[in-house]
């Protein structure tokens, strides 16, 4: 099994990457296969007239976790999307903050805080986009946490449906250690799963999971790599997830 680094200390100091060059690589790995390029947004719609399913990815809203738009080049790169879904990805919603690898904005505003207010303009041009999509089946929320210690999985799931949180745990597993803390991020977890019992209405700063769950969906995961572990391992971890949750459509 891999070996944490021990170099995150107060914040992310692990390895970055050239964020024009891989959403440089994006865009033509989209283009090379059957994905439509958004003209306002940097995001991708691959469309699919026999779709029983329509899934939404995203990633890269914090510009200190280099992993997800990574995941997001190389499942772009693997094509082995599953015929029944329509897929909709938006693979860097920061990406000012790659470019000072720090989570916030060029602003320093924290982008998965601000979907319920609006005070970005990369948060607004993404409501905006999102409110022209039609609803989803599935969202999935690719992140990074430097501070924990193995990957972990966020569900909203209000209406009870089949859960797919213990089939994403098992294939990260596969390739990275499971957070097992019996409460991560102050909330009760189970075997690096996180089912907060909480009302969007109640709270003052969205993430855009809230955003999510409250207008476009209603399964909702977010995704949490251990960025203390080798970037390639972080990686491996999120697109094994996704593809885990893809067999499943
Ligand atoms: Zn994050």
């Amino acid at each position: 099994m891999v070996e944490r680094t021990g170099k995150n200390i107060g914040g992310y100091h692990g390895q970055t990457i050239d964020i024009q060059s891989v959403l440089q690589q994006i865009e033509q790995a989209a283009a090379r296969k059957n994905w439509v390029r958004d003209a306002d947004l940097f995001a991708f719609l691959r469309p699919n007239d026999a779709a029983r399913a329509r899934v939404y990815i995203s990633t890269g809203i914090h510009g200190d976790e280099p992993a997800g738009p990574l995941a997001a080049l190389q499942l772009l790169q693997e094509d082995a999307w599953p015929a029944a879904a329509a897929f909709w990805l938006c693979p860097c919603l920061n990406p000012a903050g790659f470019s000072l690898n720090r989570r916030e904005n060029g602003e320093g505003i924290d982008l998965n805080r601000d979907y319920r207010h609006l005070q970005s303009a990369e948060v607004r041009a993404h409501v905006k986009w999102l409110q022209r999509q039609p609803p989803y089946d599935l969202s999935l929320c690719l992140h990074e946490d430097w501070e924990a210690g193995g990957f972990y999985v966020y569900e909203l799931n209000p209406d009870h449906k089949p859960s797919f949180a213990e089939k994403i745990i098992q294939a990260a597993g596969a390739v990275c250690p499971i957070d097992p803390s019996p409460v991560i991020e102050g909330r009760p977890a189970q075997n690096g799963i996180i089912r907060p019992d909480l009302n969007p209405a109640d709270r003052p700063q969205w993430p855009e999971a809230f955003y999510l769950i409250t207008h476009k969906t209603r399964l909702s995961y977010t995704l949490e790599a251990p960025s203390d572990y080798p970037l390639p391992s972080r990686v491996a971890a999120l697109t094994a997830a996704v593809r885990a949750v893809l067999e499943l459509l």
